[in-house]
């Protein structure tokens, strides 16, 4: 195809936003040096040129009129443009008495992953060596924490797919459980197709009948909350028709008699009282999907937004071990990844207990590497901190006095707003690196203006586990600069310029690879030459000799003794059910047309057209006991938060559940309403399952 224009040139790179990545052309005007437009990039192996409604848009943010442009200082209230020296200067002045007079531990940083691998290797080490705190997370968090913790215990590796995505079109089976993938990544859909083609099934687990599920053999509408059981109850029913692969079992699995207990008593009478699917549906799912020669055990936050997220993952990805399919071609098991950068951005070291590399900052050898690479005294590397949530804890006890937000909005995405909010002014001092003001960035006593991915280089991770060269398009507009930038110059305000003396992106990638050595996510073979002659390499890749690793696990498993760990593990009741005051299940999730809390396809037009406010989902029979049509105002309310939005009345969706999108800030933002309970390995907050209460408004 040609997708050259006269007068433009075409620079190949990647979509900003999801986990697939898909691959583009960004078309720049040659005489202008604006971004005009993108073409899809048809030899990308993992798109083939399909792009989504947002990926198509992702383009008109670059040059958008409200982009900040000069870092911005509150004076009474409101924000005023000065120069980067005036917004450092007070930085400076603000980080070091606050230091002074509270200790390390008073600042803490707020990461995020839609950032390249190398910025948020960098978060990691700002934090803990520019600013010598404890006290580093990430919006990871509320995103990949449960699946990172999942695969962690059985798999011993996280990474997000154990097989390359192209292969999917050679699966027999896609179990799909907690994933609206239709509209959450849509390019992954055409491989479903190409695999129905030729005969595959598709089990669909979700409460809605979302357009994932609609084209599902068996759409397993199950209570929200309930996948441990179901999980069980499918298993059950594996191990007693005989489908467990016993040879495979026996020889890379532990604890497969445990598992035979635990499931004994989910029997498919029992699994469906708990779950609310049918006795018929789970005798027909366990019959697809253990009598295909090939499947894919699929999920994504439906599953891991819980409390009990961690066990979740790990019955789900115990299924696929049941059947002895991870390790192999066109097998397997993954979580689908939120944001761009969610795979990358987790192995790098911004996690509160995380080292480069996936090393444990808890493990004395672990932080010896890493200093050893960063150039301080191990004595020096700050202890773990905590959890992105309970950060927000630590402030209201007064243990952290000032926070820097680094391409992130948790005045939206984080749950219970109104707890987040009220931590922001608390705050004795905020700052804010992003490229718009966001609902966060509006609490911020300083606003530092950061550049979009189409202004920096740099490299991603993409869903599969493979990394990717994202390039620059143009240079930064105004007077911003990249995140890297900005953490270079405030350490130097620190007295901390030596260990950040980075000229470019390279450097930077360079120290980072040094950094993953020998650690469970190593890139250490991977030079930006080779991803690109290579069109991406997969990790792990130990040398500059090492083909990568598309297929994970093929000979032994990341654990210790190299066997996996299947999980032998109860369902537990989500941390709050329906009761008498709040008698309906809430739960959330997301749009094709937006992305994450909204904060740049909010500002797309043709998005907003599309769908330009939150809805209150319901089924018609819960609308007509509080006499709501359709359009009506719905006024919603959990223990934490209230919110009025219109009802969207369909049967899509369970009689006793009620679904909103979480992409709109303030009054239409529903973690106002979102449970914090934490599962108590990930530290994810419950944002799926909570008790609501509702009327016409
Ligand atoms: Fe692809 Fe995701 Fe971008 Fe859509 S949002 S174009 S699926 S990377």
């Amino acid at each position: 195809k040609n997708l050259q224009h006269d007068g433009e040139k075409l620079i190949t790179t990647h979509c900003c936003y999801c986990g697939m990545q898909c691959g583009m052309h960004i078309r720049v005007n040659e005489k202008t040096g604006k971004v005009v437009g993108v073409e899809p990039r048809y030899d990308w192996p993992v798109t083939l040129g399909k792009l989504c409604p947002k990926g198509v848009t992702a383009y008109q943010t670059v040059d958008h009129p409200e982009r900040i442009t000069k870092p911005l200082i509150k004076k009474n209230g409101k924000f005023v443009e000065s120069s980067w020296t005036e917004a450092l200067d007070l930085i400076e002045k603000n980080f070091k008495e606050l230091q002074a007079k509270h200790g390390k531990d008073a600042l803490s940083v707020f990461g995020g992953v839609s950032m390249t691998n190398e910025k948020c290797y960098l978060v990691g080490k700002y934090a803990r060596v520019a600013l010598g705190t404890r006290y580093v997370d990430y919006n990871g968090r509320f995103c990949m924490s449960s699946a990172a913790g999942g695969f962690m215990k059985t798999l011993g590796i996280d990474r997000g797919s154990t097989l390359p995505w192209p292969e999917l079109e050679h699966t027999d089976c896609f179990f799909m459980a907690g994933s609206n993938t239709a509209e959450c990544h849509p390019t992954t859909i055409q491989w479903l197709w190409k695999a129905r083609d030729k005969g595959a099934k598709m089990i669909v687990a979700d409460p809605r009948e979302t357009p994932t599920a609609r084209i599902a053999d068996v759409h397993l509408d199950l209570k929200a909350g309930t996948d441990s059981a179901l999980a069980n109850g499918l298993m059950h029913l594996i191990v007693k028709e005989g489908y467990v692969d016993e040879e495979y079992v026996n020889e890379r699995c532990n604890n497969y008699e445990e598992l035979k207990t635990s499931v004994e008593k989910f029997t498919p009478e029992y699994t469906s009282k708990i779950t609310g699917v049918s006795v018929g549906k789970l005798v027909k799912a366990a019959h697809i999907f253990g009598r295909s020669p090939r499947s894919v055990v699929m999920f994504a936050r439906g599953v891991e937004q819980q409390s009990k997220g961690v066990d979740n993952v790990c019955l789900y990805t115990s299924m696929a071990l049941l059947r002895g399919q991870i390790g192999k071609f066109a097998s397997g098991v993954a979580t689908f990844t939120g944001q761009g950068n969610g795979q990358g951005g987790r192995e790098h070291g911004q996690k509160a207990d995380a080292l480069p590399g996936y090393r444990k900052i808890d493990n004395p050898d672990h932080v010896n590497y890493v200093s050893g690479v960063w150039g301080i005294d191990p004595a020096e590397m700050p202890k773990a901190g905590v959890s992105a949530y309970e950060m927000f804890d630590e402030i209201q006890k007064g243990n952290i006095r000032a926070m820097h937000v680094i391409c992130s909005n948790p005045a939206v995405s984080a749950p219970n707003n109104h707890y987040i909010w009220d931590g922001f002014k608390k705050l004795d001092f905020m700052v804010v690196s992003d490229f718009f003001l966001s609902e966060t960035a509006e609490f911020a006593d300083v606003v530092l203006p950061a550049t979009t991915w189409a202004e920096d280089e740099g490299t991603t991770t993409n869903l599969e586990g493979r990394v990717i060269r994202i390039r620059k398009v143009k240079d930064p507009i105004g007077d911003s600069k990249t995140d890297w930038e900005i953490m270079k110059l405030i350490a130097e305000r620190m007295g901390k310029g030596s260990y950040f003396n980075y000229d470019n992106v390279p450097q930077i990638f360079e120290e980072f690879r040094i950094a993953s050595k020998g650690g469970k996510a190593d890139y250490s073979g991977m030079t930006y030459e080779r991803i690109e002659n290579e069109d991406g390499l997969f990790w792990p890749c130990p040398s500059e000799d090492h083909p990568g690793t598309p297929t994970m696990f093929q000979e032994t498993f990341g654990t210790p003794d190299g066997k996996a760990n299947l999980a032998a593990v109860d369902w537990q009741e989500p941390n709050e059910n329906p009761s008498d005051a709040y008698p309906h299940i809430l739960t959330t999730g997301r749009v094709v047309f937006h992305y994450l809390s909204g904060t740049q396809t909010r500002r797309t037009d043709f998005l907003m057209e599309q769908c330009p406010e939150p809805y209150a989902e319901m089924h018609p029979h819960l609308a007509s006991k509080y006499a709501l049509q359709d359009g009506d105002t719905v006024f919603l309310e959990t223990k934490r938060g209230s919110m009025s939005v219109k009802a969207r009345i369909t049967k899509a969706i369970r009689e006793d559940h009620v679904f909103i999108p979480y992409h709109w800030g303030k009054e239409l933002s529903v973690n106002k309403l979102t449970n914090p309970a934490l599962d108590p390995t990930s530290r994810m907050p419950e944002f799926k399952v909570c008790a609501v209460k509702l009327k016409k408004a």
